[in-house]
């Protein structure tokens, strides 16, 4: 199958981890005999560097042309002090919002080899597989008004019917490719937007009977996540709590190094990348763990491209090297390996 990638590498670590994603892909295309082409444009600081601004027209239309996009990462210490416009991550919620992407996808999983890493305990950690699926264009994030003086301030939360009904049918959905079960996480005994959320999920899940589904204060799905992770499937939720159960998620099994993310919307475009940001302390070094960004271009092939059986050689050759002993650095303790070694040997691992 022939495919348009754009490749939208960012500042910081994220040139030298989606050139890893990149490399990964390319092995696929020639095992399983597929053409990818890759287009390159600029977003975040290096935008602002050459182009004058994070998000140019020209990446734009680049993406608008590809059938998916592969992100690495926006921000740095050189940027720091740019007005808000002329922010690096003004790029990014901008690329969301041209696109749409109302679906933010982060899987979390344990893998063996690494349970060691987590600050919990191993036992805890083992079987830990499960998906947080974050509304993302909604929200406090985006709702107006907003206001701020030096003595009061105001935020507001909104969400449509129609808006909660496309990310809770995304979560159904995805569960009925997993384990079966989805939790929507809400704050239904304070909130209205949480009523209304709890109320949709409800309705909704008539359509899905096969689907098990459990209601939980995002309080107490805070205290879940680190009592017992392996009780999650698909955990479904608004904007704010997705991005803070999102991070609380993303210590569980170690690294934020390893994690992956897609960004969706109602057709296969997606945009996929890792879940770290730009670590500008390692950048450049062959430091940074590829893995996120290698398991993201996983997810674009099963998501943008329907192929589940390519995607899944990526997810067991990372899983195979893990089991070998190479780690990078952020991962301590086997064999550490730099960024391009240890992309090299899940490439050795697709080939065999
Ligand atoms: P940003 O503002 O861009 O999110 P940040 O300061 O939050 O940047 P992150 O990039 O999110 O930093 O990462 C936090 C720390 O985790 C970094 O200091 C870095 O050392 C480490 N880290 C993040 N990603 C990786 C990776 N892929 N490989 C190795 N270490 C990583
Ligand atoms: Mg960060």
């Amino acid at each position: 199958m022939k495919k348009a990638i754009t490749v939208l590498p960012g500042d910081g670590i994220g040139p030298e981890v989606t050139a890893a994603a990149v490399h990964v892909l390319q092995a696929i295309a020639k095992r399983f005999q597929h053409e990818f082409e890759f287009h390159y444009a600029a977003i975040g600081g290096a935008a602002i560097d050459t182009h004058g601004q994070p998000l140019p027209d020209e990446t734009i239309a680049s993406c608008s042309t590809a059938d998916a996009v592969l992100l690495g990462s926006v921000g740095g210490p050189k940027w720091d002090a740019n007005p808000p416009e002329l922010r690096p991550e003004k790029g990014l919620l901008a690329l969301r919002k041209q696109f749409n992407l109302y679906a933010n996808l982060r899987p979390v999983k344990s893998y063996k080899a690494l349970e060691s890493a987590s600050p919990l305990k191993a036992e805890h950690v083992s079987g830990t597989d499960f998906v947080i699926v974050r509304e993302l264009t909604g929200g406090l994030y985006f709702s107006e008004p907003r206001k701020k003086t030096s003595d009061m301030a105001a935020d507001t939360l909104v969400y449509t019917r129609k808006e909660i009904e496309r990310i809770v049918d995304s979560a159904f959905q995805l569960a009925r490719t997993r384990k079966g079960k989805v939790t929507s996480v809400d704050k239904a005994n304070v909130l209205a937007s949480s009523k209304l959320w709890r109320e949709i999920v409800e309705e909704k899940k008539k359509g899905y009977p096969d689907v098990e589904v459990e209601h939980i204060l995002v309080d107490a799905a805070a205290m879940q996540l680190i009592r017992e992770p392996s009780s999650f499937d698909v955990i479904v939720t608004e904007n704010l709590f997705g991005d803070i159960l999102s991070d609380e998620a993303s210590m569980i099994t170690g690294s934020l190094g390893m994690l992956p993310s897609a960004s969706l919307r109602d057709d296969e475009f997606g945009v996929y990348e890792p879940i770290h940001g730009s670590a500008p302390d390692i950048a450049g070094q062959g430091k940074a763990n590829p893995a996120g960004a290698i398991l993201s271009a996983a997810m674009m092939l099963r998501h943008s491209f329907g192929m589940a059986v390519e995607a899944q050689a990526i997810e067991t050759a990372v899983e195979n090297v893990l089991e070998d002993g190479y780690f990078t650095a952020d991962l301590h303790g086997g064999r550490i390996l730099s960024t391009d070694a240890w992309t090299a040997k899940v490439i050795e691992e697709l080939d065999s």
